[in-house]
């Protein structure tokens, strides 16, 4: 047996139909987003994000560590053009958020990387340096509404119609930060925000932080009440839940304090913020 046959072989006893589904969805997901990438201005917004990147690198005299540096890459698009580009995106873009940013994020590190070996000199950087900023903003759709019930709180993208309590001073958080292994300075970690140093994968040795080309970037938290429960009347002994909204990055702002905005985002349950993705004063 050749070992082309052989391998084929291991394949067909490790995917299971149900696994080559799941795959054929994943890649149909990542074809659909290049195609939407490609056919508007989003692809020479890319390419230019790319291009800044190598201008920078060349700058600051081929510098290595300038290679490892966030690529942020705004991706600002329309809630009507995406739906008539491709409904399925779209929809599945509102079901799970964070599962598409990722595939996002994919697609940007392939065009990236594409640029990149072409460049003189050749470079690649890794899926760890890529922020997609995605910013859409849904309509105040009944389907689409951030409600705050106990025990069911939509996860997926939603537009949160919601009046301003207070809001925090802007606050700087660690966007990504380099970590280098003392045994092999050649080992190099990228995180984001953590709160004690990682381990290196190869030894366990504790690894070091490479201070100087650490990224920051500023976040502001708002506290919000659900216009909802404003217009609902008060009953004796229970309290509208107020929320905490998390304007990151290009939407770190101060909200008009009492005013009434729509705020397209995702709740995570875990800490308990709407992470906003686009905001509208109504
Ligand atoms: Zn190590």
């Amino acid at each position: 047996m050749s070992t082309f046959n052989e391998s084929k072989c291991n394949y067909t006893t490790l995917l299971t139909d149900c696994h080559l589904e799941a795959l054929k969805k994943e890649l149909h997901l990542r074809e659909r987003i290049v195609i939407f990438i490609q056919q508007t201005d989003l692809w020479e917004l890319v390419k230019q994000v790319c291009v800044r990147f190598h201008e920078r690198f060349v700058r600051g005299n081929n510098e290595q560590d300038l290679l490892l540096g966030p690529l942020v890459v705004p991706l600002e698009f329309s809630y009507n053009a995406l739906r008539k580009f491709d409904e399925q995106v779209l929809s599945q873009l509102i079901r799970e958020p964070t599962y598409c940013e990722k595939a996002f994020r994919e697609v940007i590190l392939s065009i990236a990387n594409t640029i990149f070996t072409r460049l003189e000199p050749p470079f690649r950087i890794r899926l760890e340096q890529i922020y997609c900023r995605l910013r859409i903003k849904l309509p105040p759709q009944e389907r689409y509404l951030f409600r705050t019930q106990p025990q069911n709180v939509p996860i997926g993208l939603t537009v949160f119609r919601c009046v301003v309590q207070g809001y925090s001073s802007p606050q700087t958080y660690i966007l990504q930060s380099i970590w280098l292994c003392p045994n092999d300075p050649h080992l190099v970690t990228i995180t984001g925000e953590i709160r004690r140093a990682p381990k290196c994968d190869e030894c366990g040795t504790t690894l070091q932080e490479h201070q100087r080309i650490r990224s920051v970037s500023d976040y502001c938290t708002v506290r919000v009440f659900s216009v909802e429960s404003l217009q609902t009347p008060v009953q004796v002994g229970r309290i509208f839940q107020s929320i905490s909204v998390r304007l990151a990055d290009d939407l770190c702002q101060q909200l008009r304090l009492g005013y009434e905005y729509a705020i397209t985002g995702v709740f995570n349950p875990v800490n308990q913020l709407f992470n906003a993705w686009a905001v509208e004063e109504i």
